[in-house]
């Protein structure tokens, strides 16, 4: 955090912040549509009026590192022929394969988000929370941050992206099969159970490492506040969050989940591909038939939409509730699902309004990080067994 009593004063008496927040606000004024006022309504502006630029971010530099660590491996491949095949892991995907699949990762996360606010911005009665709530009375983003905040967002987006290169290519060197290979294909029954189940393992680590955010309070203070800085979250606020907070979710999410119930290579593109929509769709404001990656899973049991996710930010520190990644089995399960503003999308435990018990944890000795140890111990086994 930036105190104040640290900014020194510059020569005509501004300080150094005062510089940044000029160049950051221009910066966003110029490459990250809507980031303080909503668009004027008077000028009958049509959906394609509302996509804001797909390459660039609200940040120059973050987009520029982003595009340096997605070539960085063709590079590598490119300096030489021989070191192209060298890269290769016995087992897993090739090296090439890899770094297309990041690259298409971003490409679907960038052109998806735009795609989103866009929705956001043309349907106002689709809007899960009305217009008012985004009449701010500071100096604040439509998410509601401050330009303090936004500025500790911007290093934490720049931490995000290195320890994510490291971990995605670390995991492909130090696990093979973790990315998997072309020659092991899977009936589709196979593939279709296997997806259901590596969803569900995946949720469940993420249900608890997003709980043990909420509840151990040095983990709260320290980590997912910042997140939830966001009271009215568009798709750009998925990501926004403590460098620690997006690379323990990536391990105990999808890392652990593809060692317990490894997909084969179609259901592995098709899995993340699926994530990125679903994390992109239940920041977006809107909770409807345009998220696709929600109306997909509908039919589900327990299945929960947007706005969930959306009351949970809503809440800020009070939000202790709604905490699963995708599906919402864990949260009806373990009794933490609330409805919140369900509108028009309400779901079957929406309108029954079970959803609203909550319940508190099992006994007193029981930690929200215990069921992390017991999948850590699986994932262990695993490790040192087959596979
Ligand atoms: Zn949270
Ligand atoms: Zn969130």
């Amino acid at each position: 955090m930036v105190k104040k009593d640290e900014r020194q004063k510059g020569a005509k008496g501004q300080t150094n912040l005062d510089h940044i927040r000029v160049a950051v606000a221009s910066v966003s004024k110029d490459m990250c549509r809507y980031s303080w006022t909503l668009p004027d309504e008077s000028l009958n502006l049509r959906m394609k009026d509302h996509f804001s630029s797909l390459l660039f971010g609200g940040s120059i530099t973050n987009t520029i590192l982003e595009l340096v660590l997605l070539a960085a491996p063709f590079v590598a491949m490119g300096m030489n022929g021989q070191v192209s095949t060298l890269l290769n892991v016995k087992g897993s995907m090739t090296f090439l394969e890899l770094s297309v699949f990041f690259f298409v990762c971003s490409t679907v996360r960038r052109v998806y988000n735009a795609y989103l606010e866009a929705v956001y911005f043309s349907f106002q009665n689709l809007r899960t929370q009305p217009p008012k709530e985004h009449l701010l009375k500071q100096k604040k983003d439509l998410m509601g941050r401050d330009m303090e905040q936004l500025e500790i967002l911007d290093g934490h987006d720049k931490w995000t992206m290195i320890s994510q290169f490291l971990l995605n290519f670390g995991l492909y060197f130090c696990l093979p099969g973790y990315y998997p290979s072309p020659h092991e294909p899977q009936s589709l029954q196979e593939r279709f159970l296997r997806l259901l189940l590596n969803h569900y393992v995946m949720s469940f680590g993420m249900y608890w490492a997003h709980r043990s955010l909420h509840e151990v309070p040095f983990l709260w203070e320290h980590i997912h506040c910042i997140h939830h800085w966001a009271k009215h979250p568009l798709s750009r606020n998925t990501y926004e969050d403590h460098w620690f907070d997006n690379f323990f979710n990536a391990i105990v999410g999808h890392c652990y989940a593809q060692i317990l119930v490894p997909l084969d290579r179609p259901t592995f593109w098709f899995s993340r591909i699926f994530r990125i929509l679903e994390s992109l769709e239940k920041h977006s404001g809107v909770s409807c038939g345009f998220n696709i990656a929600h109306s997909m899973q509908q039919w589900l049991p327990f299945a929960q939409m947007p706005h969930h996710h959306d009351w949970h930010h809503e809440g800020f520190k009070g939000s202790n509730y709604t905490f699963s990644s995708i599906g919402g089995l864990w949260d009806c399960l373990f009794g933490t699902r609330k409805s919140g503003r369900a509108n028009h999308s309400a779901t079957r435990e929406d309108r029954n309004g079970k959803s609203n018990v909550m319940q508190d944890l099992p006994a007193r000795w029981f930690s929200p990080l215990l069921p992390l140890v017991g999948l850590t111990v699986l994932v262990s086994i695993k490790l040192h067994g087959s596979f």
